[in-house]
């Protein structure tokens, strides 16, 4: 059923205030109304049991609490799923829900394709078909806890899905809000995670917004040239010298630090020499360097780099005092690891 009402997501706590008023209710009401979505999960007005049916229908006729309609659920043998949505436009984008033995993160998408054109990234191919609104990049946290047992709760939320985050700023604050929130999801800000190809500009503004969450930054090369092959639109607006130098002005909150991810690319980007020039580049940043086995698609143009060449390239950085840690690829049997992600074309 289409709906052209608004999305419960999609409102702020002023504008809920708001709605609470014009509907009549006690103050309360609305307290439970949040916490049958926020806390409880709820995809469907009418399980808002304490609510008497008239404030149900009330609540019915002007918002709406749809999920995102699944299109399809696949699981990995690791566990790992990967869920396909269509939003009401009929575009689809890809979740992924990551298990480990206790933490459940869900790797969550941020527009429908992207506009940076990284040559080693799938969903590089789809260009940008628009941006999410931030109730879209919420229904993909509702939806899919929605659909877990009481035992698995999503504890972490990495923005590594489909788009640049924060190319879509205003939409994903928005969202932030609501995640950390103690009357929204209520995570804890460091479990939130926001990863950027760098836009030095946009970063600033994250930084200087309303919420703290853990900044991650795309760098995956140590010179320009090598850069440029693989980030070409980002780095020719932000080269590595004014990336870097940003990173040393970021005013970070206490005991942040910044990560920087690193793809390891067999022959490109992960020879010792490399290693050598991400120290220099690195110091005086409070970071720690992730790096990421490529994930291979098909038709990439790129291999992963052995397994050996990858700890020889930490055992470099370690040496050096650089805290480094390697990825473990999850979901590749289902297409669902970093940077495979590309939603079916709806005709
Ligand atoms: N646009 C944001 C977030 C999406 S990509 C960004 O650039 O950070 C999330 C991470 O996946 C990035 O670090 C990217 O370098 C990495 N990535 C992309 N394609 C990949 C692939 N095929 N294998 C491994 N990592 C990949």
């Amino acid at each position: 059923m289409k709906s052209n009402l608004p999305h419960f997501l999609a409102l702020s706590f002023e504008e809920i205030e708001a709605l609470g008023m014009k509907l009549g209710w006690k103050p309360y009401r609305i307290a439970q109304v949040l916490a049958w979505v926020y806390k409880r999960y709820v995809t469907d007005i009418d399980a808002m049991s304490d609510l008497s049916k008239a404030d149900r229908l009330l609540l019915s006729e002007s918002v709406t609490l749809a999920p995102l309609e699944i299109v399809s659920r696949q699981k990995s043998i690791d566990g790992t799923e990967k869920f396909l949505f269509a939003l009401a436009d009929g575009l689809q984008i890809e979740t992924v829900l990551i298990r480990d033995e206790r933490r459940r993160t869900l790797c969550i998408s941020s527009q429908v394709g992207c506009t940076l054109d990284c040559t080693f990234c799938l969903t590089a191919q789809m260009g940008l078909k628009r941006n999410l609104r931030s109730d879209e990049i919420l229904n993909q946290i509702l939806t899919v806890q929605s659909l877990l047992s009481d035992d698995e709760r999503i504890g972490n939320i990495v923005l590594m899905g489909m788009g640049e985050p924060i190319a879509n700023l205003s939409a994903l604050q928005k969202a932030l809000v609501w995640m950390i929130s103690q009357s929204g999801f209520d995570l804890a800000s460091r479990r939130v995670t926001v990863s950027t190809a760098g836009m030095i500009p946009q970063i600033e503004k994250l930084l200087d917004g309303p919420v703290d969450v853990n900044l991650s930054i795309s760098l995956n090369a140590t010179t320009d040239a090598v850069r440029t092959l693989l980030m070409p639109k980002v780095n020719r607006l932000y080269p590595l010298k004014d990336l870097l130098a940003a990173c040393r002005r970021f005013r970070l909150p206490p005991r942040r630090s910044i990560t920087f991810e690193y793809v390891m690319l067999e022959g490109v980007n992960d020879s010792l020499e490399d290693a050598d020039r991400l120290i220099v580049l690195t110091q005086g940043i409070r970071c720690k360097v992730n790096l990421i086995p490529f994930n291979y698609y098909p038709g990439a143009p790129y291999h992963c780099s052995p397994e050996a060449v990858i700890l020889r390239f930490q055992n470099q950085l370690l040496q050096a005092k650089v805290r480094t840690t390697i990825r473990k690829s999850k979901g590749q049997d289902i297409l669902a690891a970093c940077g495979q992600l590309k939603g079916q074309f709806a005709k």
